[in-house]
């Protein structure tokens, strides 16, 4: 007998998959300008110039070195670079040894759970939530408790937050620059929030951890910026990727960081180091490690997604959507048109737009746009917002 939980997340693709990979078919069959997708979050900007650099200078270096393992947790050159990089931006005292890379936020998340959690114990998600979560917490035993983000700014709701902490939880997890709702937390929620996890540690007499999943953390609008994490609560850990900040969510690589404001940093990180070697993460790729310590300090373009931003909402405006003003990431959260946010997203398919249903993300009645893709989509998916809009007021008339 196979591990039957394996085989069946294995043989059921995520329905944001499900939908891309139609889109992918649908392009063939009608032509790519015909189809709208919003549906994944692959940056649609190149990566910046550094990094082709990067790669041509190390493509040089003797194969012996350039191919060679790292240490598991990463080269120390390259984890003193992202340290220094932070310090000077966040005025931190990191170190080498505060960071562990490895594949993408997504290898960072899943090795800070299986480091943190014990069977049995809880990890709260604010919903609507990326929702691999849940897939990273069960797989390290753990139970993912779910709490509704604030209804009328999608901020976290503090006091359900606290009605929903328990002897069992160990830790918490935000997002912020959000997937999928693109707000940013602001430093009046964090402060609410840190006050609310310390006054619950104390209660139970044991840590909380607030596991702060930060992709999207250069991604900003309208001159704010998102406010540093471990500043507010001691207990963070950060899990962080390039994937999106300089658009290389191929090349797998990003870190997890242990401050050592950490109750038992050391112990934490080590716990972190062991998860990574339990799971396999270790040694993230190479080559990669060497061009992020080139370009640690580049400057993350948002031009052409502020862009997008701007112009999704002026066109949702004048059709007359409601959505959530977006302040960060690259998603605009858009109010279905109908209580059952999968028939709207079916009925959007028939206009050729791939929106993403709310029920993915853990609560019913939106979809998610993401607006990474090219300024010619949106602007040439006006007529198809404008039909399904139509199609709606018609049936209400
Ligand atoms: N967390 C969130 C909120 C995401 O949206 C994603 C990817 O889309 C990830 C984590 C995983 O990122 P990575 O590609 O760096 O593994």
């Amino acid at each position: 007998m196979i591990n039957e939980t394996m085989y069946g997340l294995g043989s059921a693709p995520s329905a944001i998959r499900e939908l891309f990979a139609y889109g992918l078919a649908r392009k063939q069959e009608i032509g790519a300008d015909k189809v709208f997708d919003f549906s994944l979050g692959n940056p649609s900007i190149p990566a910046p110039d550094c990094v082709a650099n990067a790669i041509r200078q190390f493509a040089d270096m003797p194969a012996a070195e350039l191919h060679a393992y790292s240490p598991a947790q990463g080269l120390e050159s390259t984890r003193s670079a992202i340290a220094q990089s932070l310090n000077k931006r966040y005025g931190c005292t990191y170190t080498a040894d505060n960071f562990y890379l490895t594949m993408g936020a997504a290898a960072c998340l899943s090795a800070c759970f299986s480091a943190l959690v014990n069977p049995g114990e809880e990890v709260v998600v604010i919903s609507p939530y990326f929702p691999e979560y849940r897939v990273w917490i069960e797989h390290a035993q753990g139970v993912c408790v779910e709490v509704p983000a604030r209804s009328s700014d999608f901020q976290i709701d503090c006091e359900a937050l606290g009605n929903a902490l328990s002897s069992r939880t160990k830790a918490v997890v935000i997002n912020s620059p959000n997937n999928p709702v693109g707000v940013v937390y602001t430093e009046e929620t964090l402060k609410a929030l840190a006050s609310l996890l310390r006054a619950k540690q104390e209660e139970y007499g044991h840590d909380i951890y607030l596991i702060s999943d930060e992709p999207y953390r250069e991604l900003v609008y309208g001159g704010i910026a998102a406010p540093w994490v471990p500043s507010f609560y001691a207990n963070t850990l950060v899990c962080y990727s390039w994937s999106k900040s300089l658009s290389l969510p191929g090349d797998r690589i990003g870190y997890v960081l242990v401050p050592d404001e950490v109750n038992e940093s050391k112990r934490v990180y080590l716990a972190i180091c062991g998860a990574g070697r339990a799971l396999g993460y270790v040694c993230a790729p190479v080559f990669f490690q060497r061009v992020i310590e080139q370009c640690v300090d580049a400057p993350v373009n948002t031009e052409a997604y502020a862009n997008n931003r701007q112009k999704l909402t002026s066109m949702l405006d004048e059709l007359g959507y409601d959505y959530i003003a977006p302040d960060g990431a690259f998603y605009l959260w858009v109010k279905a048109l109908e209580d059952d946010a999968q028939a709207f997203s079916d009925r959007a398919k028939q206009h050729e737009l791939l929106l993403v249903s709310s029920d993915s993300f853990g609560v019913t009645g939106w979809v998610r746009i993401g607006y990474c893709v090219s300024a010619e989509t949106i602007a040439q998916s006006y007529d198809a917002f404008a039909a399904l809009k139509a199609e709606y007021d018609r049936a209400q008339r």
